[in-house]
């Protein structure tokens, strides 16, 4: 999933953890795309492949248990800590439901991508060889389509954030 959509999340999610800025809960729905990035920089990941270090399960969870450890001695609330971490992994969750994407086909000026072909799997329960999930829905929506809804996923997050900075003025 895009960052539209990840960020709903994290605007959604303000509410419960009052202590975080907002800006942190937004940053760390996209760690993952942050390491893939990195972890492609350096080497670690080959983009186009599977993503074992960035996009695995096992790693997501080890990220989130570490992100959550941090952000809970930042900002002295291990609950909120813990909310901080689950934004690492709500991530993945998202990653699951819309990958694999048919992004190679993606075109930027026509907004278009070929979906409906079967494409492998791309997110790894372990490390490389491991077995990969994922649901598949962006590739049978266009990404016309998958726009739309990440919009509206990030209005629907930005209402709640709205609502919530509303609701504690004086
Ligand atoms: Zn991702």
């Amino acid at each position: 999933m895009g960052p539209l959509g990840h960020f709903a999340v994290g605007m959604a999610v303000k509410p419960a953890a009052p202590k975080v800025p907002l800006g942190i809960l937004l940053l760390a729905t996209e760690i993952p795309d942050i390491l893939a990035v990195t972890f492609g920089y350096v080497g670690i990941e080959k983009a186009g492949a599977v993503l074992p270090w960035s996009h695995g399960l096992f790693m997501c969870v080890v990220w989130s248990g570490l992100v959550a450890v941090l952000a809970g001695r930042r900002y002295r609330d291990y609950r909120e800590g813990a909310i901080v971490g689950l934004m690492v992994l709500s991530h993945w969750v998202l990653d699951v439901i819309s990958h694999p994407i048919p992004f190679g086909s993606f075109s930027w000026r026509s907004w278009h991508w070929d979906y409906g072909h079967p494409l492998p799997s791309d997110l790894p329960l372990l490390f490389a060889k491991s077995p990969t999930v994922g649901l598949g829905l962006y590739n049978r929506i266009s990404a016309v389509e998958a726009t739309v809804l990440e919009t509206g996923m990030f209005v629907l997050g930005m209402i709640v954030y709205r609502r919530y900075i509303q609701k504690r003025k004086p």
